[in-house]
C-alpha cells in the first residue's frame, strides 16, 4: 500500500456501506488514521453500520457536519483487486455497489473483536473414581487428541450430561484453556502422493500446472467425460498452486458439495479444506471469511458465493461442472459465478479451470476462438459403456390425447420395472406449460409477433408467448396445414407427466424431482439419496436431475420432449438435453449396467437431434452454435431480462408498458425489446412478475443503454425492477 492509500486522522474519506444508498458517504478518518480498503464501523443516523474505506472523500457535504469513522475493524482490509473486482462485477450485472458489498461480507460478526472461547484439553490428573460416563468423556478426548472442544461439544459428543464434564474439570482430569474462536485451517500438503496419473491425465495436469506456474491470468477448459479423472487432474493444479504459496478455490454446484468430495481432497492433501456453502453455520462462515483474508485457509471448497470471499492471494479457481445452471444466481444479485470467476481471475492474475463433460456453448465457443485453452481427457478411467441412444419419432407413435409417454417409451419402462431397475423421464418444464402442436403436420403454434413457440396455460385456457406476452385462444384448426381437430398439447409440465406415469404404472413408485417442489436444497438432496438407494421405480425430473447424481439402478432415460429448445422458447434447452444424455452416459457406465436413452422428437432429422444421437459432440456444438449465430442470440448476441415485480398486477404491467414505450436508449444502440410478458411462474408470495427481454448485437454497450433506459423510472410502493444480464431461464 502506498502513502496515498493512507488517510490521517480527520481526513475526509469516502466509505462504501452495504446500505441501499447508491453512493459513498463521507466521514472523517478516525484516531490513528486508516488505510484505503479498511473495514470500518461508521455512524449512520442512529445506527452503526459496516463499511469499507473506498478512497478520499468527495467534498460537497458540509464539513462541519461530517462525522467520524467510529473504528477500524480488526479484519484484513479489502484488497485493491477485490475493490476493482466488485466494481467491475457491479458494472457488468448493473448492481449497486452496496449490494456487491453485501455479497462480499456475508459472514456474521465481522465487527466483533476477535473473540476467545473456553476449550478443554486433557489434564494431567486421574479422576478419583471412574464411572462409565467419565470414561466415555475421556475416550472422546483421547480419540480426538489434537482437538479442543467446548464443554458443551464434549458433553454432546460423549453423550453425557454437562455435569459429568464439569466434574472432570474440577478434578483436574480436564483443564480449561482460552483459544481464539477462529482458528487457522490445518496445513494442506501438496507433496503427499497423488494417484498415478494416466498418460492423458498427466499431460492435462502438466498443462494446468504450467498455467499456475506462470503466475498470470489464463482460462482453460478441461473437458472429459464423467469418470475420466477431471477431479484427479485439477487437484494436481491445486497442488501446484499450494506449492507456489497461493490460495485456491474449487467451486462446485451446491448439490455436489458432499462429504465424499471433501474426503477426497483430504486424502490428497492430508487435511480438510475450508468449506463455504449455504448450509454452513454462522461460526463456520465467520471463520472461513477471516482465515481466507489472513491467508490462513489455503483452499476453499465452495458454492458460487465463495467467489466473493476476501482471498489474500488467489492463484487458481476451479469451476467444476462449469455448465451447471446453478452457477447463475437467480435472486438478489443476478450473476453467473462462472463468468465472474474469469473476471476475478483476470484481476488477480489467477488461472481458471472450467471442468465439464459437457461444456456450455459459451465456453466451447470461447475455446474455439482461442480465448480459452482447451485440454481434453479422452480416455475414461476404467471401463464404461455408453448408453444406446435412439430417437422415438413422435409423428409415427400412436398416443392417446393428452398423453406424452409414447408406447415405445412405455414398453421400455415396463421392462425396467420387471427387472427392478429405474427409469428417468426428463422434461424441462416445471409445473404446467405445454406446447401446442398439430399432430397431422408436426408444426407448432408460433407467436404472430415474434415467432417464439406459444405455451398453453391451463388456468387461462389460452396460448401465451413467453417472449412478448402475446396471447390467443388455443386453435382448433392447424394454422399451417388447416387440418381440423389435430391440435394438441405436447410437452406437459413435470407434474402432469407424473399423473400420466401413475396412470400407466399404478403399482410403480414414482418420484417427481422439480426444484419448486422442495423447500430446500437439503430436502432435495435427501430425497435424491433415497431415490439413488432404490426408493423409486420411475423418476421424473426437470433440469435439476442433470446434475451428476449417481443412480446405480438407473438404466433408462426418456427425454419427453427433445424438441424443446429447437424452437427458441428456451435458448439452452438443446444444450441441456445434450448434457443430460452425456451425463447419463457417465452414470450408466459407472453402474456397470448398460443404459438406454430414448429421445421423443417430432424432428428426428434435425441436425441438433442427430448430433445428440450419434454422440458426435463437436458436431453438436457446431450445429447448436450455428443456430444461435443465425438467431443472433448468446454467445453471438447479447440478451438481458428485465424482471418487474409487485403486489399489484396492474402496476407491474403499467411499469412494463411504460418501459416499452420509452425504449429510446435501446433503439439508439439497435437493441430490440420484447414484452412485457407475464412471468408464468410467480416465485414470490403474492407478488406478480412480468418480464421484458432485450436483444442486442454482440458489440453493443448493453449495460450502459440499459442503465440509461431504466434510470428515469422510479419504483413506487413495492414495485421492483431487476436486470438479468445473460439470462439463463426463459420461462
Ligand atoms: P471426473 O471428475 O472426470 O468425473 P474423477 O477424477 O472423479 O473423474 O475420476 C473418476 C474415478 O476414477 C474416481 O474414483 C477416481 O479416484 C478414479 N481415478 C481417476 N483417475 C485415476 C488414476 N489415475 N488412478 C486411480 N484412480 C483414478
Ligand atoms: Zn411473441
Amino acid at each position: 500500500m502506498s502513502a496515498q492509500d493512507y488517510f490521517h486522522q480527520g481526513d475526509r474519506v469516502a466509505v462504501l456501506t452495504a446500505q441501499p444508498l447508491d453512493r459513498l458517504l463521507d466521514y472523517r478518518a478516525p484516531e490513528g488514521g486508516c488505510f484505503r480498503g479498511a473495514f470500518v464501523e461508521v455512524p449512520l443516523g442512529p445506527r452503526k453500520v459496516l463499511g469499507v474505506v473506498w478512497g478520499a472523500g468527495g467534498g460537497g457535504f458540509d464539513s462541519a457536519k461530517l462525522r467520524s469513522v467510529i473504528r477500524v475493524l480488526d479484519v484484513a482490509p479489502m484488497r485493491e483487486e477485490m475493490r476493482q473486482f466488485l466494481g467491475k462485477a457491479a458494472d457488468y450485472t448493473l448492481t449497486p455497489m452496496s449490494a456487491m458489498l453485501r455479497l462480499a461480507t456475508r459472514a456474521p460478526g465481522l465487527s466483533d473483536p476477535p473473540s476467545m472461547r473456553k476449550v478443554l484439553r486433557l489434564g494431567d490428573k486421574e479422576p478419583d473414581r471412574m464411572t462409565d460416563a467419565r470414561a466415555k468423556v475421556l475416550a472422546v478426548m483421547e480419540e480426538f487428541g489434537g482437538l479442543a472442544f467446548t464443554p458443551k461439544e464434549l458433553a454432546d459428543m460423549a453423550d453425557v450430561t454437562p455435569s459429568v464434564v464439569k466434574g472432570l474439570v474440577k478434578q483436574g482430569a480436564l483443564r480449561e484453556e482460552e483459544t481464539p474462536r477462529d482458528l487457522p485451517y490445518p496445513n494442506l500438503d501438496p507433496e503427499r502422493p497423488s494417484k498415478v496419473l494416466t498418460e492423458d491425465q498427466a499431460r492435462a495436469a502438466a498443462i494446468l500446472a504450467e498455467g499456475v506456474e506462470s503466475g498470470a491470468y489464463g482460462t482453460t477448459l478441461l473437458k472429459g467425460v464423467t469418470g475420466s479423472g477431471k477431479t484427479e487432474v485439477y487437484l494436481e493444479a491445486v497442488a501446484s498452486c499450494l506449492r507456489k504459496g497461493r490460495q485456491a478455490l474449487v467451486l462446485l454446484p451446491e448439490i455436489a458439495l458432499t462429504a465424499e468430495f471433501l474426503k477426497r481432497v483430504e486424502q490428497r492433501f492430508g487435511a480438510t479444506p475450508a468449506e463455504w456453502h449455504s448450509g454452513a453455520t454462522m461460526t463456520e462462515r465467520r471463520r472461513v471469511w477471516r482465515m481466507v483474508g489472513q491467508g490462513n485457509a489455503q483452499l476453499v471448497i465452495g458454492a458460487r458465493s465463495a467467489l466473493f470471499l476476501p482471498f489474500r492471494d488467489l492463484g487458481l479457481i476451479i469451476v467444476d461442472e462449469e455448465h451447471d445452471t446453478s452457477y447463475k444466481q437467480e435472486e438478489g444479485v443476478l450473476y453467473n459465478a462462472r463468468d465472474m470467476s474469469v473476471l476475478r481471475a483476470a484481476m488477480c492474475s489467477a488461472q481458471v479451470v472450467l471442468a465439464s463433460a459437457t461444456p456450455s456453448l459459451e465456453t466451447w465457443v470461447n475455446a474455439e476462438a482461442g480465448k480459452y485453452r482447451r485440454v481434453d481427457l479422452n480416455a475414461r478411467f476404467g471401463t464404461a459403456v455408453l448408453p444406446t441412444m435412439k430417437a422415438v419419432d413422435m409423428r409415427a407413435e400412436d398416443l392417446p390425447a393428452a398423453t406424452w409417454i409414447s408406447p415405445t417409451l412405455k414398453a421400455a419402462m415396463q421392462e425396467r420395472i420387471e427387472r427392478g431397475e429405474q427409469s428417468l423421464l426428463f422434461l424441462n418444464r416445471r409445473g404446467f406449460a405445454p406446447v401446442t402442436i398439430c399432430r397431422a403436420c408436426g408444426s407448432q403454434v408460433a407467436c404472430d409477433n415474434c415467432d417464439a413457440r406459444m405455451v398453453e396455460h391451463r388456468f387461462m385456457k389460452r396460448l401465451m408467448c413467453h417472449q412478448c406476452g402475446e396471447t390467443k385462444p388455443v386453435p382448433t384448426i392447424c394454422p399451417s396445414c388447416q387440418v381440423e381437430g389435430k391440435m394438441a398439447p405436447v410437452g406437459p409440465g413435470i407434474e402432469r407427466l407424473g399423473e400420466e406415469a401413475a396412470a400407466l404404472f399404478p403399482e410403480a413408485r414414482i418420484a417427481v424431482l422439480s426444484s419448486d417442489l422442495f423447500g430446500s436444497a437439503r430436502a432435495l438432496k435427501a430425497r435424491i439419496e433415497e431415490i439413488a438407494a432404490g426408493e423409486a421405480d420411475i423418476i421424473l425430473g426437470t433440469q435439476l436431475v442433470a446434475k451428476g447424481h449417481n443412480f446405480p439402478l438407473l438404466t433408462l432415460v426418456g427425454v419427453i420432449d427433445a424438441d424443446l429448445g429447437l424452437q427458441g422458447s428456451d435458448l439452452r434447452a438443446g444444450e441441456r438435453t445434450f448434457q443430460l444424455m452425456r451425463q447419463v452416459a457417465g452414470r450408466a457406465g459407472r453402474a456397470e449396467r448398460p443404459g438406454e436413452a430414448l429421445l421423443q422428437t417430432f424432428q428426428p432429422e434435425h441436425p441438433v437431434i442427430r448430433a445428440i444421437l450419434t454422440g458426435d459432440e463437436e458436431e453438436f456444438w457446431r450445429a447448436e452454435a450455428e443456430q444461435r449465430r443465425e438467431a443472433g442470440v448468446p454467445p453471438y448476441g447479447r440478451m438481458a431480462g428485465i424482471i418487474l415485480s409487485g403486489s399489484d398486477l396492474a402496476q407491474v404491467f403499467d411499469l412494463g408498458n411504460a418501459l416499452a414505450r420509452n425504449d429510446g436508449p435501446l433503439r439508439q444502440v439497435g437493441a430490440q425489446l420484447f414484452g412485457p410478458a407475464p412471468a408464468p411462474i410467480a416465485r414470490g408470495r403474492g407478488r406478480h412478475r412480468a418480464r421484458l427481454l432485450v436483444k442486442a448485437a454482440k458489440g453493443v454497450a448493453l449495460q450502459e443503454a440499459l442503465a440509461r433506459w431504466t434510470a428515469p423510472f422510479k419504483m413506487k410502493g413495492d414495485l421492483r425492477l431487476s436486470i438479468d444480464i445473460d439470462p439463463q431461464n426463459f420461462f
